[in-house]
C-alpha cells in the first residue's frame, strides 16, 4: 500500500525539479528571469536595506528568524547562509543592491534551502547539495525573486 503523503511529497519534488531542470538549461528563461531581478528598485543604503528587509520578511511570514543583511565590496555573486540554529546572513555585492536579489536570497532562507545546505554540507554530501542548489533551489529562488510565486 502507498503512503499518500510520502507520494504526495515525491510528486512535488519531481514538479519542482523538472520545472527547475527546464529553467537552467533554457538560456532565453533563465536570462528573462535574472533580467527582471536586476530591473528593480535599488537599495540605497544601510537603513533601506533594513526598511526592505523587515518588509520582505513579514511577506514571507519569516519574523521570527534572525536575519542579518549587509552589501559586502568582496563577492561578484550575493548569498545567503545559515550561521547557526535560527541565525542567517545575507550578503548583497556591489552590483546587486536590488529588491528582487533581496527577495531572492530571503526566498532561500524562507523555504529551508539554507538550512538543507547547511545539513548536506556538515553531513559531507557536497554533490547532492550542489545538484539540488542547482536543479531546485536556485530555480525555485529565481521565480519568486522576479515574480513573487512560491513555487
Ligand atoms: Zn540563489
Amino acid at each position: 500500500m502507498e503512503n499518500k503523503s510520502t507520494s504526495n511529497t515525491i510528486n512535488k519534488f519531481t514538479e519542482r525539479l523538472l520545472l527547475g531542470t527546464i529553467i537552467i538549461f533554457s538560456p532565453l528563461i533563465f536570462s528573462s528571469l535574472l533580467g527582471v531581478l536586476f530591473k528593480g528598485e535599488k537599495i540605497k543604503d544601510k537603513a533601506h536595506l533594513e526598511t526592505l528587509l523587515e518588509q520582505e520578511k513579514k511577506n514571507l511570514g519569516i519574523e521570527n528568524k534572525n536575519i542579518h543583511a549587509y552589501f559586502c565590496d568582496t563577492i561578484e555573486d550575493s548569498l545567503s547562509k545559515k550561521i547557526n540554529k535560527n541565525s542567517y546572513e545575507i550578503l548583497l555585492s556591489n552590483n546587486q543592491r536590488k529588491l528582487g536579489i533581496l527577495k531572492h536570497e530571503l526566498y532561500h532562507i524562507a523555504d529551508g534551502h539554507c538550512d538543507e545546505n547547511y545539513k548536506l554540507l556538515n553531513e559531507g554530501r557536497k554533490l547532492e547539495n550542489t545538484l539540488r542548489y542547482l536543479f531546485v533551489n536556485e530555480p525555485k529562488a529565481l521565480i519568486y525573486g522576479a515574480t513573487g510565486i512560491k513555487f
